[in-house]
């Protein structure tokens, strides 16, 4: 090992904090805390040898960094080759890239909502939109799900997740079923349960039937950040080196059909029984808050987990400045621990 040189996986990144660092392996959607010396090496000496290494630091830390080197090959971060294999090995690109004006949208339902939800996804799907969260705050069906997911057969859809109040008279049996003979759901969430449960269908991320006992009647449960709510993966790393992972590209519409970035949101940029969604987002701040990343949040921007980390805009520690850290995240970075359960316990991925 001592003469050939390192490189670490295309697939492990690295991310550093104010007291350490991580590094995250986006094939087996996994994080390692690492200590910040340990990515000082990482970041600043790929491409040596050991032996350079131990040369660079003047052999002061010899023990050390055989420790670090050990590490890294037994969790497979790192391989060894020649001086001119290192050149068929790049590193991975991080530019984010989507090929669509919208990714991901939220629709709000209530008893009072009066706004086509059907006809809404389909100017969204029309734009582009591949992933919807679809939020019932009120007694649903499952002819509800049914009546909504019929018209869009054999529409380019790749997951909806459901969030629906927890009814007794429907048997899980039900749920189930639904969830087996549509693919495209990627989970079913019951609120109002009487436990908090997850039923695993598939063994896979997609056909979760998920229940929650918090009661959700309305949009302010959001924006809770936790280790449970970290996505190990390209998508968000990639994404949120200059976007924010939670707003960017996403079109949220409220219970009353106000189109927004965010549900949650104040402002509205017209009513779908108004105005498009494409004449909505295409208004002049629309697309102002996809542009706030992690690196530029107070306390986040000294966090190792800002690239696997969703955002939240709306419930800041600050609501007069919008750069400041999600009011709903308890973890301190600059002392490595999380603080309130009560701030972080999200009931849909929490428990
Ligand atoms: S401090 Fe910021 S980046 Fe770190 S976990 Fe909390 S919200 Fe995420």
């Amino acid at each position: 090992m001592k003469n050939k040189y390192f490189k670490l996986y295309a697939c492990c990144l690295i991310s550093k904090g104010f007291s350490r660092s991580i590094i995250i392996d986006i094939n087996r959607n996994t994080f390692h805390m690492i200590p910040n010396s340990l990515y000082e090496i990482l970041n600043n000496h790929q491409g040596k040898t050991v032996f350079q290494i131990n040369d660079f630091y003047n052999n002061k830390y010899e023990n050390i960094i055989i420790e670090y080197f050990e590490f890294l090959e037994q969790n497979d971060y790192i391989f060894f080759c020649s001086k001119k294999e290192l050149e068929y090995f790049p590193n991975i690109i991080l530019d984010y890239h989507y090929p669509g004006e919208i990714s991901n949208s939220i629709l709000d339902l209530s008893s009072n909502s009066d706004y086509n939800a059907l006809s809404a996804m389909i100017q969204l799907i029309n734009l582009g939109c591949r992933h919807f969260q679809i939020r019932f705050f009120c007694d649903s069906s499952l002819e509800n799900i049914e009546s909504l997911l019929n018209p869009l057969e054999g529409e380019n859809i790749s997951s909806i997740e459901f969030i629906l109040k927890f009814n007794g008279s429907i048997p899980i049996e039900s749920y189930h079923k639904i969830l087996a003979e549509r693919p495209v759901i990627q989970s079913i969430i019951l609120y109002s349960a009487p436990e908090n449960k997850i039923l695993d269908l598939h063994k896979s991320k997609m056909g979760n039937l998920i229940l929650v006992k918090q009661i959700l009647n309305d949009s302010s449960h959001c924006g809770a950040i936790s280790e449970h709510t970290f996505a190990n993966n390209i998508k968000t790393f990639s994404e949120s080196q200059t976007k924010n992972t939670c707003l960017n590209k996403k079109v949220g519409i409220d219970i009353n059909g106000e189109i927004k970035n965010c549900p949650s949101m104040t402002k509205s940029y017209g009513n779908i029984k108004n105005i498009t969604v494409k004449e909505a987002i295409e208004k002049n701040d629309f697309k102002d808050v996809w542009n706030i990343h992690k690196d530029q949040i107070e306390v986040c921007k000294d966090c190792e987990f800002r690239h696997i980390c969703t955002d939240c805009r709306v419930y800041i520690q600050d609501p007069n400045n919008i750069y400041s850290k999600p009011a709903k995240c308890s973890y301190n970075p600059y002392t490595g621990t999380w603080g309130d359960e009560n701030l972080t316990n999200n009931p849909l991925y929490g428990q």
